[in-house]
């Protein structure tokens, strides 16, 4: 069962504001030209979020294009009600992990059998 609600919409506008973000250090300081309508009123209510953004972007360099492309499709999952599946196992991803990466592809398992794959490659 992918999230649904008001748990559904806070991830949402979480995302969201790791986009603005996300956006805004890619181009500068100017916010907003890139912004296409993802629906409606973005109101960011979330400061921890948006204080952990800002510091997790500080730690990444150069990774924000990817980072981009991966709230962007978290986002078309939440419009095609996937949000929240395991890409892999198709398994609900649990909502602490979700809270600590709102973008995450895999859900914990599938993630360390990836890595492990990595590692051996
Ligand atoms: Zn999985």
């Amino acid at each position: 069962m992918p999230l649904k609600g008001p748990k559904l919409e806070k991830f949402k506008q979480r995302l969201l504001a790791k986009r603005r973000e996300l956006i805004s250090e890619v181009r500068g300081s100017n916010v907003g030209s890139l912004e296409t309508s993802t629906d409606g009123i973005q109101d960011i209510a979330d400061q921890a979020s948006s204080a952990y953004t800002k510091e997790f972007l500080l730690s990444i360099g150069d990774a924000e294009r990817r980072m981009l492309r991966q709230v962007d499709e978290a986002l078309n999952k939440i419009r095609q009600d996937t949000y929240g599946l395991c890409e892999s196992c198709g398994e609900m991803i649990s909502e602490r992990r979700l809270e600590a990466l709102p973008f995450a592809r895999l859900c914990i398992t599938c993630q360390e059998e990836e890595e492990r794959a990595k590692a051996r490659s």
